[in-house]
């Protein structure tokens, strides 16, 4: 069925896509996506770990345990799903690229909500194939402790114009950045593995499961960023013990 004949006959299905390094997923990302997916009404909602994020240093977590841990996170909540797109290509993950393999799967840009946290919607202006990208699909920002979203009109002039409440999301028929305050919790993935490193506890901060996940694979304490450039002198040696040169 081609895109146009399906919008004529359909209603628009309500997609969201929750993008990020993940590196760890915890309770502010979900807490984020289930926002969203309130607040607009979500059929689902597609979290989508970046392989190799273009704009910040690469993850400390290979794209497999961090797929891992959002699929432990996703799971037994209805409409989620842990969603693979980003990592069979070796090449920087832009969330516009990402945006066109959905049309190609037949989603329309305003069937999709790309939800972001307000700190990284204040970049936006820095993504490729800005400010196009802003016609992929509805962009829903959430606040982030510290980042309210009514500050955003005046941190962004330049959108302030497509920014909105959510009040019917059906009503555009364009693209539109919707604004949604919501209580997140406050934490980071830099504070927790941060935590780890220093081996305090991060019980609540993420899921159980993740918990466990992070634990049994020594995650962010073996492979904490500091100790990068002692472990690359190690493999080195390894490597020589290996016969390699
Ligand atoms: P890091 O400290 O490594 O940057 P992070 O906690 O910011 O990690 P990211 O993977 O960078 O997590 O963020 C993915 C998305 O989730 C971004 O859009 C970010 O704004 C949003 N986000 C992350 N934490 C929260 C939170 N506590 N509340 C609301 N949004 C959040
Ligand atoms: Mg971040």
């Amino acid at each position: 069925m081609t895109q146009r004949s399906r919008t004529q006959r359909l209603p628009p299905r309500r997609i969201g896509i929750l993008g990020g390094t993940f590196d760890p997923i915890h309770r502010g990302h979900v807490e984020l996506g289930l926002a969203a997916q309130s607040a607009l009404g979500l059929a689902q909602v597609f979290v989508v770990p970046t392989h190799i994020p273009p704009h910040r240093p690469q993850p400390v977590a290979s794209s497999y345990h961090r797929f891992a841990m959002v699929a432990l996170t996703v799971a037994g909540r209805t409409g989620w799903q842990a969603t693979d797109v980003e990592l069979g290509h070796d090449t920087p993950s832009y969330t516009s690229l990402t945006l066109r393999r959905f049309h190609e799967r037949g989603f329309a840009p305003f069937e999709l909500f790309f939800l972001i946290g307000a700190d990284a919607f204040i970049e936006i202006g820095t993504w490729k194939d800005y400010p196009d990208i802003l016609d992929q699909a509805h962009f829903a920002v959430v606040s982030r402790p510290g980042c309210p979203v009514t500050h955003l009109p005046r941190r962004l002039p330049d959108l302030a114009a497509r920014m909105t409440p959510v009040l019917d999301p059906d009503v555009h028929g364009t693209c539109v950045i919707f604004l949604i305050e919501a209580p997140t919790a406050d934490v980071s993935s830099t504070a927790i593995r941060s935590r780890l490193a220093d081996g305090q506890p991060i019980t609540g901060l993420v899921e159980p499961d993740v918990q466990q996940h992070i634990e049994q694979h020594e995650l962010y304490t073996a492979m904490v960023p500091g100790r990068r450039e002692d472990d690359r002198s190690a493999d080195a040696a390894a490597g020589r013990l290996h016969g390699q040169s």
